[in-house]
């Protein structure tokens, strides 16, 4: 297909036109400014802002649209959102055909969002493993639209749960693409340490990426960041570890993050954050000031360290809210990192795109709007990475591999009405 008069991103007003072939781009030129005669396969940017899918780093799609199943969270914990779950479990909830409809609905929502790549955490402490099954399944029924990256996740624990080693071990046998964990919750520090072990362990086993859900907790002493960091240089899995959450740095000493973020640079540790949510779990019960439970992300930032941003929840027991709307985390995500400076604003969306895709190690030759990269493309009502922040800029289209997933029409407003609106200059420039 044919692209044309695309504004790019770090390229002013300048419009573009951008052709792909066989899936992916063959080429990208100034716009020729005239239509295409014969062809039906173009699609006119009209000025809009072209840049490759929002990657959402983190995100459980085995528990979208289940809040309130069999209850609602009334303490807003995140360990009450673990116990409901463990109910919805027991309660017979999770079955193939829940598991697939919730979340292929979820997404949906995420592709009607501009998400092209979405990490999945799934539970597989269940002896049937029955989730996991339900999702790689949807990974392939999706891959037209999107593509899922599948991590074991061990939701109640590899130690605490009966059994979790070895569904673990299973759930990487079945088709799973990436190692997960939740130090955090085994019963004592030593047994998060010891999963921790586990974890590389099986990455070994399938050479395989590992995101650990770690320290997500309102507690200063959980320390599993600098386990995490110290195996992964023994390993040898420097820049294959994320580590998702991090929530306790937020409560470290300036003394501690001055001895942890080194080493956390030597491992080339990757994180996943996820702002939406950790406001609304974290921090309940803690006395004035009220501390936010976000991963400090500007500091991680500054360290060099890669940062990208996910959703987390979409209507589960742990958030009542979510549709894979990434501008609306990314916008929480830098108020709550206090990064509404300039120049961070000119390149925010990095934090849902290119930040999210080396998390999923995905080749970055492939990704981006360049000549032989995959044809994944989104097209956003904006002019540039603020202009998309500051007016939550529509998604317009979404291409995967040269094949148009969707798109929908720009506002219109009368023209009577124009002169009170904000100015579009997208828009009018393509005019
Ligand atoms: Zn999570």
């Amino acid at each position: 297909m044919l692209i044309t008069n695309a504004r790019l991103r770090h390229r002013g007003d300048a419009l573009h036109d951008v052709e792909t072939t066989d899936g992916r781009i063959a080429a990208v030129t100034p716009a020729a400014g005239t239509a295409a005669p014969g062809r039906d396969d173009v699609l006119d940017a009209d000025g809009a802002l072209l840049i490759p899918p929002f990657v959402d780093a983190h995100v459980h799609l085995d528990y979208a649209n289940t809040v309130g199943q069999p209850r609602h969270n009334a303490s807003g914990t995140l360990f009450e959102a673990i116990d409901i779950w463990a109910d919805h479990k027991a309660e017979g909830y999770v079955t193939r055909e829940a598991v697939l409809e919730n979340a292929t609905a979820a997404v949906r929502a995420e592709v009607g969002n501009g998400v092209g790549f979405l990490r999945t955490h799934v539970d597989v402490t269940d002896p049937d493993l029955t989730a996991l099954d339900a999702v790689l399944e949807l990974k392939d029924r999706v891959r037209d639209w999107c593509e899922l990256q599948v991590i074991a996740f061990p939701q109640n624990g590899i130690l605490a749960y009966p059994g979790g080693a070895d569904l673990m071990a299973e759930a990487m046998r079945r088709g799973a693409d990436v190692v997960g964990g939740i130090p955090h919750f085994e019963r004592s520090r030593e047994s998060g340490v010891a999963s921790l072990h586990h974890v590389f362990d099986l990455a070994e086993r399938h050479d395989a990426l590992i995101d650990v859900h770690c320290d997500e907790i309102d507690d200063d002493q959980s320390r599993y960041l600098e386990v995490m960091a110290e195996l992964a240089v023994e390993r040898g899995w420097q820049g294959r570890v994320t580590a998702s959450h991090a929530v306790a740095m937020a409560y470290y000493s300036p003394g501690y993050m001055a001895k942890l973020l080194p080493k956390l640079v030597q491992a080339e540790m990757r994180f996943a954050v996820n702002p939406t949510e950790n406001l609304q779990l974290q921090g309940w019960g803690q006395a004035a000031p009220m501390a936010r439970g976000v991963a400090p992300i500007k500091e991680l930032l500054e360290a060099g360290l890669n940062v990208a941003l996910g959703q987390d929840s979409i209507a589960d027991p742990w958030y009542p809210i979510g549709e894979g709307d990434l501008l609306r985390v990314l916008e929480s995500g830098l108020h709550v990192g206090h990064l509404l400076s300039e120049p961070m604003l000119q390149r925010c969306l990095d934090l849902i795109t290119v930040n999210g895709a080396r998390n999923l190690g995905l080749d970055l030759r492939d990704y981006g709007v360049h000549v032989g990269a995959e044809a994944d493309l989104v097209l956003l009502d904006a002019r540039d990475d603020k202009d998309a922040l500051w007016h939550h800029a529509d998604v317009l289209a979404s291409v995967r591999r040269g094949r148009l997933v969707f798109r929908r029409p720009r506002r219109e407003f009368t023209e009577a009405m124009e002169g009170f609106l904000p100015e579009r200059p997208a828009a009018r420039l393509a005019a």
